[in-house]
């Protein structure tokens, strides 16, 4: 059964992984520069291990606890690379900074705090994103950035997240509207570049390379405009199995 499945990840993994190879090279860019997370969210433990077992290195989840028990069911020398990449309620802060090897989906300074305060007394650096809301739909999180006279207003949260000493901006992320012609979500992957590219100027002191984008329904459309990280879940690990009421995607 565990075989079946994992051979199947396996097959669908490898073709993902040339679909962005593939992707990279129409734009000029470097196949090693795409980073794929396997998004096992609402999947139950045996389709983490089988995908695990088809050789998937970077598993992301989100909801923190269905994520940590996953973690604390994985051998740590398993070697995979655990991404926490939905809205994180502020409760659940301490649970991220102390699990989690990247954050994509930063979506307040509040959070940003209390993160901080965990990574402290953890001793160790938490590496984060922005999370933008790059369609300004009401149900997606994320600061509001769908039209660029909106951009000042976030200034002054960006800059003081990137001074907490215990948080490392290395990008941003987002969740574009869903389109039915993937080539419609290109115009909304362009402007979370756009705004990579501003905030990069005016905060220098950041690293703003990572561009978290694109998932099963889009993400050769966002490698090829960019994306440094791409986070696709059914198109690898199939439907997913425990329906969640926060599943409004
Ligand atoms: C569920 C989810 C994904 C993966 O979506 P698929 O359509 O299964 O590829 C990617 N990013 C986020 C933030 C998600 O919540």
């Amino acid at each position: 059964m565990i075989l079946d499945l994992a051979a199947s990840i396996r097959e669908r993994y490898h073709f993902t992984l040339e679909q962005i190879a593939s992707a990279a090279r129409r734009s000029g860019r470097s196949p090693e520069d795409v980073r794929l997370v396997v998004v096992t969210k609402s999947q139950p433990l045996e389709v983490v291990q089988a995908a695990i077992e088809a050789g998937v290195r970077i598993l992301g989840e989100n909801y923190p606890e269905e994520g940590v028990t996953k973690i604390q069911s994985i051998p740590p020398q398993s070697g995979v690379e655990w991404h926490m990449i939905g809205h994180v309620q502020s409760r659940k802060a301490r649970l991220v900074a102390e699990h989690f090897a990247l954050l994509h989906s930063l979506d307040s300074l509040k959070l940003a705090q209390r993160l901080d305060r965990f990574a402290a007394e953890q001793n160790r650096l938490l590496p984060v994103l922005l999370e933008f809301n790059v369609g300004g739909e009401e149900s997606k999180s994320g600061w509001n950035a769908s039209d660029e006279s909106l951009w000042d207003a976030f200034l002054p949260d960006v800059e003081a997240i990137v001074d907490l000493p215990h948080l490392r901006v290395q990008g941003l992320m987002t969740m574009p509207p869903l389109t039915a012609d993937p080539n419609d979500a290109r115009r909304f992957f362009q402007r979370l570049r756009r705004l990579r590219d501003h905030l990069a100027s005016l905060f220098p002191q950041a690293d703003w390379h990572e561009l978290s984008m694109g998932t099963s329904a889009d993400y050769p459309v966002a490698v090829e405009e960019g994306a440094t990280l791409v986070r696709v879940g059914t198109a690898i690990v199939g439907a997913r199995k425990i329906k969640s009421e926060k599943e409004a995607l």
